[in-house]
C-alpha cells in the first residue's frame, strides 16, 4: 500500500518509521526542507512519559488569571484575544468543567506515555541515533509549600497507575542535581525516576534519514494544498512544489501529521479539528561549566522553565501563550527564562550568547491528541500532540501503524477519537 504522511516533524517521521517496517511504501511530504523543523525543534527535550496530563485542568482554571497578570507569569494572552483564541478558551473552560473528564484523559495519556517509552527504548536498540537522548529521570521543584502538597498527590496518582516515582527534600534534590546551588526558592520535588530527554530535533532527522535507508521518499520543500477525495476515499494528495509547480500525488492512504496547520486540511472533508498554536520560548546555550548544570531535566516550578541537559548544551524553555501564529521572540519572555536559569544554576552558561526559539504546540482544547481514523475509509490522523508530541511520539506512531494494518491498538484510543468534536464548541 502507498502510503502518504502529510507533516515531517518528529510525529510524521516516527509515523513513517512504522509504515515502512510493515512493508508499506511511505512518501512523508514536508514544506520545510528538513525534517522536525516547526514545533519539534526547540521544545523543552523532555521525554516525560510519567508527566503528561491534559490540558484542560481544572485546578488551572483559577490559578491561571493572576498568572496572566505577572510580569514573570507563565500565561500571556495577545490582547484583546482573537476570535480563534477566545473561542480555544471557551472550549477548554468547557472541557475543564466537565465532570470526570480529566481524570479518564489523564489516565489515557499515562497509558500512552508508558506505551511510549517501550517503543522509544525498542527503536533505540534498533538504531543508533545522535540525538543527545537519555533516561535518566525527570525532577519538578516545588518552591512553595503548597506546590509540595501538589506533588505529594501527584506522586499518589503515579503509585495508583504504576508510574515510578519518589519525592525528594531539598537535600536529596541538591544530591541529585549537585550543580543547582543557585538561591531559588525550595522545598523539595517529585522525581520522575523513568522519564527522559532528547534533542528532538536531531532525533527527527535522525530518524528520517535511517527511514530513507528504509525505502521512505522524503519529499522536502512541497507544500499539500488539499487531499482529494470523494464521499468514501481520499484518492491523492493535491501538491505544490519549491518551484510553484502544481502536482497530484495517488496514494492508497494518508496520515495527516501537519501539527498546528493540520485543520485546514481536513476541513474540506467536514472533520474540524479545533487545534490551536499555543505558543512557548527556548533557549539553546553550550555549556561553560557542565559541573554547574542539571544532569537531566528540571521543572523549575517558581518560574514555570524547564532547563533540560543535552549532552554539552543547556535548553531551558518556558511561556505558555495564547497569540494566534505570531512568530515574535520578545526580550521580556528570554529574560524570564534566562531569570529562572540563573536562579538555579549560576555561571553553568553565558546566557547572554544564548539561541533563541519560539514555536507552536499543537493544543487540542481537551487535552488528549487526535490519533485514528479520519472521515475517509482511508484517512488518518496523527496529530494535536500539544504539550507532549515529543513524549508521546513513538507510541502514537506506533497505534496508528497497528489501526492502519486493521489491527486492534496496543493503548485504547477512546480519548484519542478524532470525531471526539463533531457538532462543535
Ligand atoms: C515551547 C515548547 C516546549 C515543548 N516541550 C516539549 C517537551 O519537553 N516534551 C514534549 O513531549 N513535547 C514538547 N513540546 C511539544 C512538541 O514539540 C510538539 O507536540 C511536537 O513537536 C509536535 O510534533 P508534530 O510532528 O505533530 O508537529 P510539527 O513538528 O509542527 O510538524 C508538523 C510538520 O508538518 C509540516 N506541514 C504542515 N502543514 C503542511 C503542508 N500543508 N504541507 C507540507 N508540510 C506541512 C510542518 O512544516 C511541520 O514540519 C513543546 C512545544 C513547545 C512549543
Amino acid at each position: 500500500m502507498h502510503i502518504v504522511v502529510v507533516g515531517g516533524g518528529v510525529v510524521g517521521v516516527t509515523t513513517a518509521r512504522e509504515l515502512v517496517r510493515r512493508g508499506h511504501q511511505v512518501t512523508v511530504l514536508e514544506r520545510h526542507s528538513l525534517a522536525g523543523n516547526e514545533t519539534s525543534k526547540g521544545n523543552a527535550a523532555q521525554r516525560s512519559y510519567g508527566v503528561v496530563y491534559p490540558w484542560a485542568d481544572p485546578s488551572m482554571v483559577f490559578k491561571a488569571l493572576p498568572w496572566l497578570l505577572k510580569t514573570d507569569g507563565p500565561l500571556k494572552m495577545r490582547m484583546p484575544p482573537s476570535l480563534a483564541a477566545t473561542r480555544f478558551l471557551l472550549a477548554t473552560l468547557r472541557y475543564a468543567w466537565s465532570p470526570g473528564l480529566f481524570g479518564l484523559n489523564k489516565r489515557a495519556m499515562l497509558k500512552l506515555g508508558a506505551y511510549s517509552r517501550e517503543r522509544f527504548l525498542a527503536l533505540e536498540q534498533e538504531h543508533d541515533l545522535a540525538f543527545d537522548g537519555a533516561h535518566d529521570g525527570l525532577m519538578h521543584l516545588a518552591s512553595t509549600p503548597e506546590a509540595l502538597d501538589e506533588l505529594r498527590k501527584t506522586h499518589e496518582l503515579l503509585n495508583e497507575v504504576g508510574v515510578p516515582s519518589h519525592l525528594l527534600s531539598p537535600q536529596e534534590v541538591r544530591e541529585v542535581e549537585p550543580g543547582m546551588t543557585g538561591n531559588g526558592p525550595l522545598y523539595g520535588a517529585i522525581r520522575y525516576d523513568t522519564d527522559g530527554t532528547g534533542d528532538c530535533h536531531l532525533f527527527s532527522r535522525a530518524l528520517a534519514q535511517v527511514c530513507e535507508e528504509l525505502g521512505v521518499n522524503f519529499r522536502y520543500e512541497v507544500e499539500v494544498e488539499a487531499l482529494l477525495a470523494d464521499h468514501q476515499r481520499v484518492n491523492a494528495v493535491q501538491l505544490r512544489t519549491a518551484s510553484g509547480k502544481p502536482e497530484r500525488l495517488e496514494a492508497d492512504a494518508v496520515v495527516v501529521s501537519a501539527g498546528c496547520w493540520s485543520p485546514e486540511l481536513v476541513k474540506p472533508l467536514g472533520l474540524t479539528l479545533p487545534i490551536y498554536p499555543i505558543k512557548g520560548y527556548s533557549i539553546t546555550v553550550p555549556l561553560s561549566d557542565p559541573a554547574k548544570a542539571p544532569t537531566a531535566t528540571v521543572h523549575d516550578d517558581n518560574f514555570k522553565v524547564v532547563s533540560t541537559r543535552l549532552g554539552n548544551r543547556l535548553r531551558a524553555t518556558g511561556f505558555v501563550e495564547l497569540a494566534d501564529f505570531n512568530r515574535d521572540i520578545p526580550e521580556a519572555r528570554i529574560a524570564t527564562i534566562r531569570k529562572s536559569v540563573e536562579s538555579r544554576y549560576p555561571g553553568c552558561a553565558d546566557l547572554d550568547a544564548a539561541e533563541t526559539w519560539t514555536g507552536f504546540r499543537p493544543m487540542t482544547p481537551d487535552g488528549p491528541a487526535i490519533i485514528g481514523k479520519g472521515p475517509r475509509d482511508n484517512l488518518y490522523l496523527n496529530t494535536g500532540h500539544g504539550t507532549f508530541g515529543w513524549t508521546l511520539s513513538a507510541g502514537s506512531a506506533a497505534v496508528i501503524a497497528q489501526v492502519i494494518d486493521g489491527e486492534e491498538p496496543a493503548v485504547s484510543l477512546d480519548a484519542f477519537r478524532p470525531g471526539r468534536f463533531a457538532g462543535g464548541l
